[in-house]
């Protein structure tokens, strides 16, 4: 018998072929006004700056399998594509590219720099996404830095200025100097640096003796205001009350007891300098200290600093270090591994600087989100706990205000003569800093000229409205109405306190509502040794010459099935290799069984036993692979199903009714129907249990053997009726005694196909006739 399938291979290379029917056949466009249940994927923007590696590729490919897996489950997909192209990321990138300084330029230059680095950037992760067969919304792509999308996210900043939800203040926050601008605690990460801790020799103003403090920021002595040591430390009770003259700069200061000063650090003795950290912040507040300013925007020491004033921080450290050293005043300096707040853009070291900013109020929110938190259906469930550590440590309203110029500008002009600040009406896109107001008069002193802002968003402010974004929020009621909330937010673990917390809190305060009902929380893509991939580790691995290798089936298998839902997932090539060799399995499975006929329906009574048997096994299979996609695990689902085809249909089964199949002696006509009903019915589950994973060549078996309509097309399968669950109780047996025949072959030096005097054992008895047939057993 010739089989239907005539390549002797599956090659990547038919992939391109079958996107180009997708394309064709415009096969999986969202229809907003069907009848069946709808389901939105708020799918993250992708971020271009930078090459994207095999890590992000595999996330999106995950994500591809949540919209396949839900319109195999019935609904009415919409998986959209975004790209997020605001803020600083773009910026450092184009500053790198060019080799310039954002200020170097002109803003109208840069930001045309900006855009076609994005531009060219984007072109890249499309062409990587369309070839990994995402089934999105390109035709609909939105960017974040689109008029409409800026006019969107400007109007949501009216709105809460008119309900009084942000305001302005001057207030110590992070400061990233490279980045030149403020930025908010979601956006500092912490890493471990070693640092010199200087134990330096202060000396009393009214007591005997001096006193020593250890610290890492000696460049900071000239904005040192107090001394604290711990009120219950014993060692220093006679210096409560009493003043310390700061070395170098010969001011007096006094010695304050206060709990924050820990008796184990250093030597118990701690210097409040404006500002170390935000302890120092809170100190100084609760203290009445008056603050000095020791660093300046741009990174250099100010003139309180003296003789140290312009110099970079790094640099003034290791000046006055010397100079302490000179002046006796250094007791000694121990190397130690500090924990260092470092900007998560640009890697430097952030200082605390006070700048005058807009905020929006999420400290009155606190209670709100952690209800949200807790009733938003998390998978994995494990992650919620992220979310909610993060709301819990929030103890400072946002900061949205950035001193950038590619991103959304706050849309705001200020009165020449009173100050007065005016937001235009929502609805349009405004650009303040180079456009004239939309208003005539000053509303509070009838002045006529304004002076535009010339600040920016924080990126995160633009993309935490994607779900309002994408349901057309106060623009298209009836839509919003029907897909908001959104179904699924997918996304990496790594911006939980970022942009599902952000989204969840602009969203909620202008809709009152959450803004998903789910969050799927993968993994991050790491290289083999579990390391994040970049650029100055080395380690980057680009995705279109694997996909382009392997195929996109290959690498999806793998990114699915590396890691469990949740888990961080580790590349290699090698592990692409192999979940090819399924494929491969797959493909010679297929093509052996379309030799056989296609039987589309028989009676439960017209079974043979060992066809009962596997049909029990692959309802099983199907119960517990399509409870996996409910819960858009794709490790356990195609572990389930790589598992079973190999290990179960493949070894076993297919070997069993082999000789029933192609009809040897013995074998009559009804019972070789029941294999071929049988081998079908098995392979068409595979196909469509496999299908949200392996596209590609899911589909393309599907429509060669089974029908004209797509895989992609079909619902998952239903457990086949009448098909008792007793047949499981077989399974174990059979596959032991399998082996055992085998095995006894091996040792007697037997080929397979020899006969062999093994009897049946009992409890397979109903198998008999197959078995006998498969070893060609005597006896
Ligand atoms: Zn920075
Ligand atoms: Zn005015």
């Amino acid at each position: 018998m010739k089989p239907r399938i005539e390549e002797k291979f599956w090659k990547p290379e038919l992939e391109q072929e079958i996107l180009e029917k997708w394309k064709e056949e415009n096969l999986l466009v969202f229809d907003p006004d069907t009848q069946k249940p709808t389901f939105v994927i708020d799918t993250p923007p992708p971020y271009p700056s930078g090459v994207w590696h095999v890590g992000a590729a595999a996330q999106y490919a995950q994500i591809d399998m949540v919209a396949r897996a839900a319109r195999m489950m019935g609904f009415e997909v919409w998986f959209p594509i975004g790209f997020d192209r605001n803020g600083i990321p773009v910026e450092k990138y184009t500053e790198r590219k060019y080799g310039i300084k954002m200020q170097d330029v002109s803003r109208e230059e840069f930001i045309e720099l900006c855009r076609k680095a994005l531009d060219e950037l984007e072109e890249e992760i499309r062409r990587v996404m369309e070839r990994m067969g995402l089934s999105a919304d390109f035709a609909n792509a939105y960017h974040t830095d689109s008029p409409e999308y800026r006019a969107l996210t400007q109007a949501t900043f009216i709105e809460l200025w008119k309900r009084g939800l942000i305001y302005e203040a001057t207030r110590p926050n992070n400061y990233c100097y490279d980045c030149g601008t403020t930025i908010a605690d979601a956006d500092v990460e912490y890493v471990r640096l070693p640092t010199q801790l200087v134990y330096i020799k202060f000396s009393l103003e009214d007591a005997e003796g001096d006193v020593t403090i250890a610290t890492t920021r000696p460049e900071l002595l000239c904005s040192c205001q107090a001394v604290i040591v711990n009120p219950e430390d014993e060692r220093y009770l006679h210096l409560h009350g009493k003043h310390a003259i700061v070395p170098i700069f010969e001011r007096s200061v006094p010695i304050i007891p206060h709990p924050a000063a820990r008796p184990e650090f250093g030597t118990g003795v701690v210097m409040v300098c404006s500002y170390g950290d935000f302890e120092d912040v809170r100190l100084f507040r609760e203290l009445g200290l008056k603050e000095i300013i020791a660093i300046g925007e741009d990174g250099r020491m100010t003139e309180a600093a003296g003789s140290y004033a312009g110099l970079p921080v790094e640099e003034a450290r290791k000046k006055i270090i010397e100079d302490l050293k000179t002046m006796g005043r250094v007791v000694k300096v121990e190397r130690i591994m500090h924990r260092v707040p470092v900007c998560e853009r640009s890697g430097v070291p952030i200082e605390i600087i006070p700048m005058k900013e807009y905020y929006l109020k999420q400290l009155d929110f606190k209670d709100t989100m952690e209800k949200l938190a807790k009733e938003l259906k998390f998978y994995p469930e494990k992650h919620r706990q992220r979310l909610l550590d993060w709301i819990r440590s929030i103890t400072i309203d946002w900061p949205i205000t950035r001193r950038r110029y590619y991103g959304t500008e706050v849309p705001i002009w200020y009165c020449k003569k009173c100050g007065e600040p005016h937001v235009p009406e929502p609805g349009k896109y405004y650009r303040p800093w180079k456009e004239s107001p939309p208003f005539e008069k000053c509303k509070k002193c009838g002045n006529d000229t304004f002076e535009g802002e010339f600040r920016t968003f924080d990126t995160w402010f633009d993309s935490s409205i994607t779900p309002l974004f994408l349901s057309k929020f106060w623009k298209d009621e009836k839509f919003f109405e029907k897909v908001y909330p959104i179904s699924i937010r997918p996304q990496g673990y790594e911006i939980i306190r970022t942009w599902l917390y952000y989204t969840m809190l602009r969203c909620y305060q202008l809709t009152g509502k959450c803004p998903f009902e789910a969050a799927w929380i993968g993994g991050l893509g790491v290289d083999e040794k579990g390391e994040k991939m970049s650029k100055s580790k080395g380690n980057v691995v680009l995705p279109m010459p694997i996909l382009e290798k392997y195929g996109a089936d290959a690498f999806r298998l793998w990114g699915a099935g590396e890691a469990n839902l949740g888990e961080d997932y580790r590349f290699s090539e090698r592990k692409v290799a192999d979940a090819r060799k399924f494929l491969t399995k797959l493909w010679n499975i297929a093509r052996f069984i379309s030799s056989f006929p296609v039987v589309e329906e028989l009676a439960p009574e017209e079974l043979e036993a060992s066809d009962k048997w596997i049909l029990a096994e692959t309802n099983r299979l199907i119960e517990e692979v399509t409870d996996a996609y409910k819960n858009y695990n794709f490790f356990v689902a195609i572990t389930k199903v790589k598992e079973f085809t190999w290990n179960v249909f493949a070894s076993h089964y297919i070997e069993l009714v082999k000789p029933r199949a192609y009809g040897r002696e013995g074998f009559s006509e009804a019972e070789r129907r029941s294999a071929w009903f049988s081998l079908h019915r098995v392979l068409k589950t595979i196909l469509l249990l496999s299908a949200p994973v392996i596209p590609f060549m899911t589909d393309f078996l599907w429509r060669k053997l089974y029908s004209e309509e797509s895989v992609h097309k079909q619902k998952f399968p239903e457990k086949l009726g009448g098909v008792e669950e007793k047949w499981l109780e077989l399974t174990r047996e059979l596959l032991s005694f399998n082996s055992y025949v085998w095995n006894e072959k091996k040792k007697r030096n037997l080929s397979l196909k020899d006969e062999i005097e093994i009897g049946v054992p009992e409890s397979l008895k109903p198998l008999e006739k197959d078995l006998r047939a498969m070893h060609n057993l005597k006896g």
